[in-house]
């Protein structure tokens, strides 16, 4: 895979979140020491029930808004609430945790000379004007509203990681992670897969914000880890940003009459208002992904859903 497994520790703040815990999981098949922190805010500790068997992972209770310690050749720097429900409840610590946090884990990166990935995020785009979201697009966000401590506390990490490479010859990787669904999702945090698979599940009404007209593209969290392993493989000079996500693009309409038709719900569509800045269009340009990594999703949304579906009547059955 070409980041060199043989036993490296690697450190994976939000190890214990949807994206994170799959990463742990793959890091230790490859091979590596994995060290995965987390405060437990929207992470759920049953998602490292697999990698806690593993005498070579080590899970810390820590946050990155405070210094760190730990040493690691390979930082992956995943934790911050994503969902819009969890990342607006308490918006000072959100930017907290993506400014305070950058900063921290550069600076541990310095010290230990390690490698360091950043989970950013297309929300750097904000409601985009060009579509579908090349990485030279530098976005359209409003810096004073709702989902602005998640998308401004992004984009200064952006330029924190930058800044760093330029100033202390840092290797860094920048991925901008559009929307990604599949297991381990936390069955409350609002976002819209989740959401609509629970709903249809209960046969409860399915929740539309606006007309269900804007878009998104879905990508498969295993597509998406693969990913991530292949960018922090490059060579050095690949900095990023790089997009990550399926350019397959759904109206948030299409999405919910699909995963009613694939649960057999008898659930019904209802509308509710549409929250402020939500975005109306979003799809990723991957031409870089593919030149650079030799990276596209191979997991299309009804794949990828079915496993999701899976997960949750799994889940639901369990509760
Ligand atoms: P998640 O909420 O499941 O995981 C985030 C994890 O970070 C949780 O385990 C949480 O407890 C932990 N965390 C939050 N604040 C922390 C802090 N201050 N210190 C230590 N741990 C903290 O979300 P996710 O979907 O797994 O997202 C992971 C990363 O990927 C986030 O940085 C997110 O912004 C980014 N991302 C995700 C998506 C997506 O579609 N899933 C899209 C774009 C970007
Ligand atoms: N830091 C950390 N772990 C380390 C090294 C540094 O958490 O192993 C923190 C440190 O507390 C500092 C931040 O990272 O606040 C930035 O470190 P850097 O050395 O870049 O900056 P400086 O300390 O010179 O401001
Ligand atoms: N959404 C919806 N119903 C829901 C949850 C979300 O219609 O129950 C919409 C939301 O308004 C947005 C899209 O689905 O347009 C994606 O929302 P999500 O919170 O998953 O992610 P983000 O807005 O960050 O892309």
């Amino acid at each position: 895979m070409g980041l060199g497994s043989t036993r490296k520790t690697v450190l994976v703040t939000g190890a214990a979140g949807f994206l994170g815990s799959h990463l742990v999981d793959r890091l230790l098949a490859e091979g590596f020491e994995v060290v995965g922190l987390d405060n437990l805010m929207t992470g759920d500790l049953a998602n490292l029930e697999q990698a806690t068997r593993d005498c070579h992972f080590h899970f810390e209770t820590g946050d990155v808004r405070n210094p760190l310690g730990v040493y690691a050749e390979l930082v992956f720097n995943l934790a911050c609430p994503a969902s819009p429900v969890h990342y607006q409840h308490d918006p000072v610590q959100t930017t907290k945790t993506s400014v305070h946090g950058a900063i921290n884990m550069l600076g541990l990166a310095k010290r230990t000379k390690a490698k360091i990935f950043q989970a950013s995020t297309s929300e750097v785009y904000g409601d985009p004007e060009v579509h579908p979201q090349t990485e030279d697009y530098w976005g359209h966000v409003n810096p004073i509203g709702r989902r602005s401590c998640y998308d401004e506390g992004k984009r200064c990490a952006e330029t924190l990681f930058f800044d760093y490479r330029r100033q202390h010859n840092l290797r860094i990787k920048v991925a901008r992670i559009f929307n990604t669904y599949g297991p381990r999702m936390h069955p409350n945090d609002g976002r819209v897969v989740s959401n609509f698979i629970v709903q249809a599940l209960k046969n409860e009404p399915i929740t539309i914000y606006g007309d269900g007209s804007q878009t998104r593209s879905f990508c498969f969290v295993e597509d998406l880890i693969e990913g991530f392993v292949r960018l922090m493989g490059s060579p050095d000079e690949l900095a990023g940003p790089v997009n990550l996500g399926n350019p397959g693009e759904f109206t948030i309409k299409e999405l919910a009459e699909k995963v009613i038709d694939m649960t057999g719900s008898t659930s019904k569509l209802t509308y509710e208002p549409l929250p402020t800045d939500d975005p109306t269009q979003r799809r990723p340009n991957i031409t870089l992904a593919h030149s650079q990594l030799g990276w596209e999703p191979t997991i299309n949304l009804e794949a990828g859903l079915a496993m999701t579906i899976g997960y949750f009547e799994e889940l639901l059955r369990r509760r």
